[in-house]
């Protein structure tokens, strides 16, 4: 999300003049975006600022400026705050009013910190602006587009409904009219995102609410789109039609982020998620009867208050039940604001370390057992980028591993079919097999 909101700065920002400095010294303008999800990724802002407030002390001895702006879920929740923490920053800027930077860099001429973290009446949306084709091009072949913001759930831990505002769906037309573009920029990959994606409700023409997966059906009709994922989803808003999506839908790939957090019903409960651990294996059975080969991913919270030996064992089971391709796991961290902060029975640090690490370890058996097991297969990767060395190529696969080959980069945007050799850690290495005719076609 904030790789995309990032993007979306230097859209607003590009017809002002402004374009992408090589280097940090160099910069007339520096935009932290900020994440407050966890304490650590909020504190680090100030780290950050430390180190900008010397870099802007260091070129106005050289007669230069720099104007520092603050943006982002930090910005959001702090607002003012962050002016009296670090006096060098000019302007602080929420996720909602990004399109109006412009108007808040020429306020910050005159008069130092300006502030603009107002929740918008209209639609974000609305403001969107478009990239130009060269940005899209550097961007490369996979693209973000948001089609949903904000979130109602109000889980116990979550700082996202507080920061993000309210749930928000981006009529279909607006979306494909992006994408169109995106895929004329030669985009063949769209990743639909939004803090709950698959709560998505946008408009069709004639006023109807779309689902997801009629949002996708619209996509996968826009040529050149060979690819689509999403992301992120919650387990409660898993629709039918988005089940069937993955067994119909043949542009969108076998990898889904199902977020579950915890093994325990009780843990589930308190953090109120809404859904049971039976809901998630009864779930996760539905999707896998749809689309077989799916590769889950999943997000895990060690360590929310209360969670007893025998509830951590109970998430240990359940990845051990589930088997998981994929994972991103954290120590619950207490968020100013949030229902489950004020709850007495927080874990002791240690606790929570020792159990991520035993989560952990987990974990990655079953990514290394799952890379492990395309050895000998061939897979359609869709190559992004060039590789680590000299002469060589990387991309995707159908469940987001990251394939690494011999190849010229000429062949960047083609999805090519390779056969994999080897897996080690998180890539795996392969071989693009020569002949593949019905895959040109797909240009
Ligand atoms: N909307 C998504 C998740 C958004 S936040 C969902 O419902 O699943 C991304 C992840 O950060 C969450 O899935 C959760 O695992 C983690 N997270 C959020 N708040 C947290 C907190 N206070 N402490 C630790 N991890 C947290
Ligand atoms: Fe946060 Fe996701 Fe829960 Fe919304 S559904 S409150 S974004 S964890």
């Amino acid at each position: 999300m904030n790789v995309y909101d990032a993007q979306r700065m230097a859209d607003v920002l590009a017809p002002e003049g402004y374009a992408a400095a090589a280097h940090l010294e160099e910069a007339d303008l520096v935009v932290l975006n900020t994440c407050h999800i966890r304490e650590r990724a909020s504190e680090k802002v100030f780290s950050e600022l430390g180190k900008l407030r010397a870099l802007k002390a260091e070129r106005a001895k050289a007669g230069q400026e720099t104007k520092i702006v603050v943006a982002g879920c930090v910005a959001q929740a702090e607002g003012a705050e962050i002016f009296r923490r670090q006096k060098a920053v000019d302007v602080v800027v929420g996720p909602q009013s990004y399109h109006r930077l412009p108007e808040l860099l020429r306020r910050a001429e005159s008069s130092r910190a300006v502030l603009d973290t107002d929740f918008p009446a209209v639609s974000k949306f609305d403001h969107l602006v478009a990239p130009a084709p060269a940005a899209i091009r550097k961007r490369g072949v996979t693209a973000f587009v948001t089609v949903q913001e904000g979130c109602d759930k109000f889980c116990t831990f979550c700082v996202v409904p507080y920061t993000r505002g309210a749930e928000d769906s981006r009529p279909v037309e607006d979306i494909a009219a992006e994408v169109e573009m995106l895929a004329a920029a030669g985009v063949r990959e769209v990743n639909l995102i939004g803090q709950n994606v698959n709560a998505y409700h946008g408009q069709m023409q004639g006023g109807a609410a779309a689902s997801l997966a009629a949002l996708m059906a619209r996509i996968g009709s826009v040529p050149g789109i060979a690819r689509i994922r999403y992301t992120t989803s919650h387990p409660g808003d898993m629709d039918a039609s988005l089940i069937r999506a993955h067994r119909d839908q043949p542009k969108l790939m076998p990898f889904l982020h199902l977020p579950v957090q915890s093994g325990s019903n009780a843990i589930l409960a308190r953090m109120n998620r809404k859904h049971t651990r039976a809901d998630y294996i009864a779930l996760a059975g539905e999707i896998r009867a749809a689309r077989p080969d799916i590769a889950l991913s999943s997000d895990f919270i060690v360590g929310f208050p209360g969670e007893t030996e025998e509830d951590f064992g109970a998430t240990l089971e359940l990845i051990e039940h589930i088997v998981f391709a994929s994972a991103f796991s954290f120590k619950y961290s207490p968020r100013p604001g949030t229902p489950a902060a004020e709850l007495d029975d927080q874990i002791p640090e240690a606790v929570k370390v020792e159990r991520l690490s035993r989560l952990q370890t987990l974990l990655d058996q079953q990514r290394y057992a799952f890379n492990r097991k395309m050895v000998g297969r061939v897979l359609d990767v869709l190559i992004e980028k060039p590789g680590r060395h000299k002469g060589q190529i990387a991309g995707k696969s159908p469940y987001l591993q990251p394939v690494l080959m011999d190849g010229s980069a000429e062949r960047i945007g083609e999805i090519v079919s390779v056969e994999i050799v080897s897996a080690e850690g998180n890539s795996l290495f392969g071989r693009p097999l020569p002949e593949q005719p019905a895959r040109e076609a797909l240009r």
